[in-house]
């Protein structure tokens, strides 16, 4: 019999969760998510939907009823109210683990204990820490939200003194931290999974390039040295190796100038610079995710063809029902995630561009420029 599996949140990593889920039937058999939004993607794609907001007790507890086993594809679910619905399905990753990881100054205390390197931080409590840290680090630095962060809504650039007050306010009581700025050289992330036995395995290196904050690009496999590669893929066995919990780690890394790695963040779910690997891998992050949090036996994650992903992102200036874009062709991949409204540099959908006959990723990124225009949206008439 196949087990139920409970995902909070239902968005376009819930759709591609519970499209993987349908097609393995024989390890699972129902897909419930729970989503604020009626008519969520995920629902979109078969999973029925618990409609509450993702830290609704009587929601989760309900869920947790429902499902054998529970996952997540937002990190900012109340980790005490999962640890309390334990009794009634199993949790992947852990509330333990998610504790740490949703909030970014346990998550980099915990890294650092661990020698794992990170740019240097502190706890900021009130303003004068912010002025105190900044004597230290300098201009510009980051403060950012403890929890509850996303496409970089979470930070805020100080460039100088005079801005120091306007960045404390515009946090407004949360809970914050203070960063170094890193002027890195490029980002780059690895998507690593633990399955509920320990087996660990790691995708290859990929680059990101982020717009406004905001994933752009992905280019599989990055652009860098095999040292550099080495270097990454070794950071991130160490952080498995430290940090407990089945499932998909999305592991945010900096390339400094000296060609250091610095962890930047790590999500304790898929993650959007995973999406590559539908069309570039035998088994997508998406698939791999279920395996680990199944105890399956990982499947393989050796890059079998280059392929670079372009997020498709609301127009800046628009807001409301939009034309899905149409983009066809030999080795395009375009996955929409079924929302119907677009808003400003809202993820709407991707598109893998895959080197199907072995081309590079230079030729990769030409393609890419002559079909940029088709991804941008317009209004609907
Ligand atoms: P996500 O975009 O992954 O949802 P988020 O909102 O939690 O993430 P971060 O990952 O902390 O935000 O930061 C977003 C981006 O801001 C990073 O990808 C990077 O480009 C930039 N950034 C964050 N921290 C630093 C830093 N210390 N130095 C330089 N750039 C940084
Ligand atoms: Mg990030």
């Amino acid at each position: 019999m196949g087990k139920i599996l409970g995902i909070i949140g239902g968005g376009q990593l819930g759709m591609m969760l519970t499209e993987a889920a349908k097609k393995m039937p024989e390890r699972i058999s129902k897909i419930i998510v729970l989503d604020p939004n009626d008519d969520c993607p995920a629902s979109q794609v078969g999973a029925e939907q618990i409609i509450a907001d993702f830290k609704d007790k009587d929601a989760i507890i309900e869920l947790s009823k429902k499902s054998d086993i529970i996952t997540y594809e937002i990190e900012s679910g109340d980790s005490d109210i999962l640890k309390s619905v334990e009794k009634n399905a199993q949790i992947n990753p852990s509330p333990e683990t998610l504790k740490i990881i949703q909030d970014k100054f346990l998550q980099k205390s915990f890294l650092s204990e661990n020698n794992i390197p990170v740019p240097d931080f502190i706890k900021i409590d009130s303003i004068d820490d912010v002025r105190e840290g900044l004597k230290s680090y300098g201009y510009p630095a980051l403060l950012k939200a403890r929890r509850d962060a996303y496409d970089g809504r979470g930070n805020y650039k100080i460039n100088s003194e005079e801005e120091i007050k306007k960045a404390y306010e515009y946090f407004k009581g949360q809970k914050l931290l203070l960063e170094k700025f890193v002027p890195f050289k490029m980002e780059v992330s690895v998507i690593a999974a633990r399955n509920t036995h320990g087996q660990i395995k790691t995708y290859p290196l990929v680059e990101n390039i982020h717009e406004r904050n905001i994933l752009r690009e992905t280019i599989a496999p990055a652009r860098v040295t095999s040292e550099v590669t080495k270097k990454a893929e070794t950071i991130a066995e160490k952080i498995m190796d430290v940090l407990k919990g089945a499932g998909i780690f999305g592991i945010e890394m900096f390339l400094t100038q000296e060609n250091e790695i610095i962890i930047n963040e790590i999500a304790p779910r898929v993650h959007n610079s995973g999406h590559h690997s539908l069309q570039s891998s035998e088994t997508s992050q998406f698939e791999q995710h279920l395996r680990a949090i199944l105890g399956l036996e990982l499947g393989n994650t050796k890059l079998l063809r280059n392929t670079i992903m372009y997020n498709i992102l609301g127009n800046l200036d628009f807001s409301g029902e939009y034309k899905t874009p149409q983009i066809t062709g030999e080795g395009l991949f375009l996955k929409m995630y079924g929302k119907k409204i677009s808003k400003p540099l809202r993820k709407l959908g991707h598109i893998n561009i895959v080197g199907l006959n072995g081309e590079s990723i230079d030729v990769l990124l030409e393609k890419l420029k002559t079909i940029k225009h088709k991804t941008i949206v317009i209004p609907s008439d």
